[in-house]
């Protein structure tokens, strides 16, 4: 040690010393930094990255050496064989890489650094010895041993060191210790051997021209100190590069990863890189599908489509088979060409179709179905009719439209709320269905129209008994959530090719035969019949023109005077609608009201009596009250409070000069709705009457339900008063009205013992040709009058045994 020590004191320049220490510890940091480029890279980076390091170490090493030697202070002239000097370096260079392809080698992962290390100290070595081979001297040169062996063990244990700690210890810390310990052999190597080294002057050698140390210093100072500097930043701008790419490369794998769709890269038929969603959509894990053949992944028929896309150089489309472990996917493949860890490689994207699929069948079966009932819809019904109707002409073979509506299914709907009614049509579809044959069909044409079409059979047998079938499965009733609803259908029938062979046509005739059901209560079903279409045409017409009628102005006002049973005093007006058709003379309310009121036009039509009324009864003398009849339906549609309020409010008719009249049948349908309506119109004022009491249900339940203000016994029974079974009904309503106290009015009342009759039974008003016909306002105008006039204080006009003229 001592004599090493001495070496470098008394024999060397020490600033030359320290020059060569800097530059060797420059030379281990540079090298290691390129190291850790070889370490990063693969292929031919990696090759070139590794003689950087050597060319860089071996250079170091070797300045170093040379720097060192030209700093020894011998008196001996010295200079240096230039082949065996070149062979040094280029020896460094050599077995440095060498080392370093070891340290970073595949092979024995442990003992990498350990054996690589040693070969880079056996290089610096090498390159020691042969560098001092090179030393030209007059003097024998001879070697103390123990030193040489010395310099040889500090080299060889060192470089090991270095490349462990380097191993083993992360970042610029591990890179500072490792350079420090190849450093520290190195300089260890070369001064224990430059002390081992001991020169015997011997004038018969002859003496060289002594190199010139100080120049050759810098010179070779300068050209290592670049080559140093320049592997040391390609270094750090490759690792600056590379650390980009990275940041690159993962965020474009986050990307990949992020997308649903799957995607393989392949090159060379392989599968060289896949994404999660690829793997999930396989069934294989991403390191299982690598290596595959992108081909074995695909169902066969896929195989040109694929092809197409794996070649696509822009981007390809096509659909396809991916062999999942779950089976057949249907897939959209794309394809393009990319550049993949320095290659070309081609990219597949895989995009699941599944979900796609799915909705393009729901779509198309939307298409032909009803959503609520999964039955045909009124498109694909009208597409089997029409193939039902031309196999029929081509062979003859006949059958049967059938229309079907359920009875009061807005009842249900109101009743229990829309959600029930859908459940209902969805039972209602489902027994439709288990009624029918494979060869017929049925459709939800909208809201609770179904239609069937049911081929050939033994007709028309067949269709009335699937008709009764339809009407007794309905029968049986439904549970609803917790409710039992019993349905029932109307059902027209027409025949084809019999009725029609034409598609409109059939419709319109199994329509209407559903109509007759309908009008006959429902809960049965009607065949179509010829007649039937006349009579409805009819209908329809008169609708039409009572529509224009109401339009035009053409609809009167009659008025019927209703007067006190005892004193005669006439105590209002019923105002009762009148329609003369211009052609077919004056139509009774009683025809043209009904259909009014299946049309819908008794809306407009009650609004415009209610209005003409109002407005006329309120020119009358105060006492004088009018009576205007509402139709069931009016109570159905629109506000009828708000117009009545209305009407009054435009009239100047005080409410409670104004009564309405109506029948039972406002209670039959909805009965709390109306009752409530009935409670608002009464809070307005007006008064309400029983109309028609002892027709129709005649329930004395009614009069319980609402507490009208009048009762009017029907004309049937006061026509028939004369008969004891009527005579005890209006005595029976008589005496019950008297205990609500109800006042009584009888209509058709047409004789006076009829009046006097009725008066002895309490009956308060009558109504009747006795009292006054109907008749325009005008024909009352002296009673009028005579009611402004002052007798009208005293009770009002007298018409008691005046039967005006029609
Ligand atoms: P209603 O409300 O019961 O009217 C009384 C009907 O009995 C009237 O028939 C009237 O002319 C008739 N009548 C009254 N007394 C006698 C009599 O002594 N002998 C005979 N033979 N008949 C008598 P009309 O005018 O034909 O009206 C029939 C029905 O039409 C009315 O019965 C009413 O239900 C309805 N109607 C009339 N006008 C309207 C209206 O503006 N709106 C509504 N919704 N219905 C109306
Ligand atoms: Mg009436
Ligand atoms: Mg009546």
């Amino acid at each position: 040690m001592l004599r090493i020590a001495d070496c470098i004191v008394s024999e060397h320049d020490l600033s030359q010393v320290l020059l060569a220490g800097f530059f060797c510890l420059f030379a281990a940091w540079t090298a290691l930094n390129l190291l850790e480029r070889v370490t990063a890279t693969r292929g031919w980076s990696r090759v070139c990255w590794l003689v950087a390091a050597g060319t860089v170490a071996g250079c170091g090493v070797w300045a170093t050496h040379f720097i060192a030697m030209l700093g020894q202070s011998s008196l001996l002239p010295m200079s240096y064989d230039p082949g065996l000097t070149v062979l040094s370096a280029v020896l460094a260079m050599l077995i440095l890489g060498a080392g370093f392809a070891l340290a970073t080698g595949a092979f024995t992962r442990n003992a990498r650094p350990v054996l690589g290390g040693a070969v880079v100290g056996s290089g610096v070595v090498v390159m020691h010895y042969v560098g001092i081979a090179a030393l030209i001297v007059p003097a024998r040169l001879s070697w103390q041993p123990d030193l040489v062996a010395v310099s040889v063990v500090l080299a060889v244990s060192l470089a090991p060191a270095g490349l462990t700690v380097l191993r083993r210890t992360e970042g610029v810390k591990g890179r500072l210790w490792a350079a420090a310990l190849i450093c520290a052999g190195v300089v260890g190597l070369h001064f224990a051997g430059m002390a081992a080294l001991e020169l015997h002057p011997d004038p018969s050698i002859p003496a060289p021209r002594a190199a010139n140390g100080g120049p050759l210093v810098y010179a070779v100072s300068l050209v290592a100190g670049l080559v140093l500097l320049a592997g040391l930043v390609s270094a750090r701008i490759d690792r600056s590069f590379a650390a980009r790419s990275l940041d690159e490369a993962r965020r474009l794998r986050a990307l990949v990863e992020a997308t649903s769709e799957g995607i393989l890269v392949h090159r060379d038929g392989r599968v060289v890189d896949a994404n999660e969603a690829m793997a999930a959509l396989a069934g294989i894990e991403v390191a299982g599908l690598v290596g595959r053949p992108v081909a074995a992944l695909f169902a066969k028929e896929s195989a040109v489509t694929l092809r197409r896309c794996m070649a696509g150089a822009d981007r390809t489309y096509g659909e396809g088979e991916l062999l999942s472990a779950a089976g057949a996917i249907p897939v959209e493949l794309t394809g393009r060409q990319i550049g993949h860890e320095g290659l070309m490689a081609g990219v597949v994207g895989v995009r699941d179709l599944r979900e796609r699929r799915k909705a393009e069948a729901r779509i198309r079966h939307l298409a032909h179905h009803d959503a609520l009932t999964g039955l045909a819809n009124r498109p694909l019904f009208h597409d089997r009719l029409e193939q039902a109707l031309a196999w029929s002409r081509r062979t003859g073979e006949g059958g049967a439209l059938i229309c079907v509506d359920l009875d009061r299914f807005k009842d249900v709907n109101d009743a229990l709320g829309h959600a029930a009614g859908d459940t209902l049509l969805c039972a209602v579809a489902e027994r439709l269905q288990a009624s029918l044959r494979e060869t017929d069909t049925v459709a939800r044409l909208g809201g609770d129209e179904f239609a069937i079409v049911q081929r050939g059979g033994d007709q028309p047998a067949a269709a009335t008994a699937l008709a009764s079938r339809l009407n007794a499965a309905l029968s049986a009733g439904f549970a609803i959530g917790g409710d039992h609803v019993v349905a029932s259908a109307s059902i027209g029938i027409a025949f084809y090719p019999g009725d029609s062979d034409d598609l409109t046509c059939l419709f319109r005739h199994a329509d209407i035969a559903l109509y007759r059901a309908k009008n006959e209560g429902g809960a049965t079903h009607r065949v179509f019949e010829t007649a039937m279409d006349e009579q409805l045409r009819q209908r329809q017409t008169v609708v039409a023109d009572l529509r224009r009628a109401l339009a035009e102005g053409d609809l009167r006002l009659a008025y019927m005077p209703l007067a006190d049973a005892h004193t005669g005093t006439v105590t209002g007006f019923e105002a009762l609608m009148r329609w003369h058709h211009p052609e077919r003379g004056p139509i009774p309310p009683g025809e043209f009201i009904p259909l009014a009121e299946e049309s819908g036009l008794i809306v407009a039509l009650g609004e415009w009596a209610l209005a003409t009324a109002c407005a006329e009864a309120a020119r009358w003398p105060g006492h004088l009250r009018v009576s205007v009849n509402l139709s069931p339906v009016q109570f159905r549609h629109g506000d009828l409070v708000a117009l009545v309020a209305d009407t009054l409010l435009r009239t100047g008719l005080p409410a409670e000069r104004l009564e309405l009249e109506v029948t039972e049948g406002v209670l039959i349908r909805e009965p709390e709705r109306a009752v409530h309506t009935l409670k608002r119109l009464k809070t307005l004022g007006v008064s309400i009457a029983l109309d028609d009491f002892g027709t129709g249900y005649s329930s004395l339940g009614y009069l319980q339900t609402f507490a009208f203000d009048k009762i009017k016994i029907d004309q049937s029974f006061v026509r028939r008063s004369h008969e004891p079974g009527s005579a005890a009904i209006i005595r029976a309503v008589i005496g019950l009205s008297k205990g609500l106290a109800l006042p009584v009015v009888a209509e058709g009342v047409e004789t006076e013992s009829q009046r006097a009759g009725l008066a002895s039974e309490g009956c308060d008003e009558v109504q009747g040709y006795l009292i006054g016909r109907p008749q325009p306002i005008e024909s009352f105008a002296a009673l009028l009058r005579a009611g402004s006039g002052p007798s009208a204080a005293a009770g009002g006009a007298r018409l008691h045994g005046l039967v005006l003229e029609d």
